[in-house]
């Protein structure tokens, strides 16, 4: 027998993940809530690295094409030195201790991207110019660097241009400051958010996010994992799901989009309503 398919069910779902040209991504934010829209999703979280500068924009074509938008950031963190991406939802926008740290981060992203031109230079006809020229990004990072390097000729995409000269062993590689991830978890919940941290699995890491360190997460209040995600790894995922419901994490799906700067495609990934409706429950509630 033929199933009917409701309005909500043919729906598809929120992509929790997405990057707009406020950061590192290639879409304005309103053409993501076009796309969102055109996709069928339910809605999306624009989740900008270290800035919620294209909030606006998202929110008002989300209106207009009649998706549902949640915002949200990815957050440049650290824990026990290695790099952590933490994603932080419905943060109250506005001053406060975390956005003086996002401040600080952006600000070093500047000086270490500069400082990365400047070494490429060295050996690739780039200037900071092309490597900034008419962007919008509001934060600065390699992809901004790949994107002049491919203009230039050099290489065929973003990806070639990491792997050949903007990977963490390139001599032309600096680091960039990063908040410690508990320190983090702690500003987005005073900030009023909810904090889940990001591809805890990718394959670009030499090993997963461990038991022991998602049970240090979850007690300083992560409220949870993004065990969906087109870059985790499947073997690695069995033992972090069981240790994220042990821990009572909930789990999320998102595609991390970037536009054209990567092949993750807009809704590839997706969380169902419940997911949105419980994070909109943790920030509504005072704490
Ligand atoms: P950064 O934060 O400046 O160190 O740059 C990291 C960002 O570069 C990530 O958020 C990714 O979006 C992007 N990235 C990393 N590796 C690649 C790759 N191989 N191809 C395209 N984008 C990448
Ligand atoms: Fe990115
Ligand atoms: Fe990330
Ligand atoms: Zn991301």
């Amino acid at each position: 027998m033929m199933k009917r398919m409701t309005g909500s069910e043919s729906r598809r779902g929120y992509d929790l993940h997405t990057h707009s040209v406020l950061s590192d991504g290639t879409t304005r934010p309103g053409e993501i809530a076009r796309e969102a829209a055109a996709l069928g999703l339910d809605g999306f979280a624009l989740t900008d690295h270290d800035t919620i500068d294209g909030w606006d924009e998202a929110r008002r074509a989300a209106a207009e094409c009649g998706v549902d938008f949640l915002p949200g950031i990815e957050i440049t963190t650290k824990h026990e030195e290695r790099s952590r991406h933490l994603l932080g939802y419905g943060i109250e926008p506005g001053a406060g201790e975390l956005f003086e740290a996002l401040a600080r981060v952006r600000s070093s992203r500047l000086s270490r991207a500069r400082e990365m031109v400047r070494r490429l230079a060295r050996d690739y006809r780039i200037t900071w110019e092309e490597v900034v020229g008419a962007d919008d990004a509001s934060t600065v990072g390699r992809p901004h660097i790949a994107d002049a390097l491919v203009a230039a000729g050099y290489f065929a995409d973003r990806s070639t241009a990491f792997g050949a000269a903007l990977h963490p062993r390139s001599p032309y590689y600096m680091s960039t400051l990063a908040i410690d991830t508990l320190e983090a978890i702690r500003l987005v919940r005073a900030a009023g958010g909810a904090a889940v941290l990001a591809h805890p699995a990718a394959t670009r890491m030499r090993a997963p996010v461990s038991a022991r360190e998602l049970a240090a997460l979850a007690a300083a209040g992560l409220w949870g994992v993004e065990l969906d995600h087109p870059e985790n790894r499947g073997e690695w995922l069995p033992e972090l799901r069981s240790a994220a419901s042990r821990l009572g994490l909930e789990s999320t799906g998102s595609s991390d989009y970037h536009g054209a700067g990567k092949p993750n495609r807009l809704g590839d990934r997706t969380s169902p309503p419940g997911t949105v409706a419980r994070i909109r429950d943790f920030v509504a509630t005072p704490r």
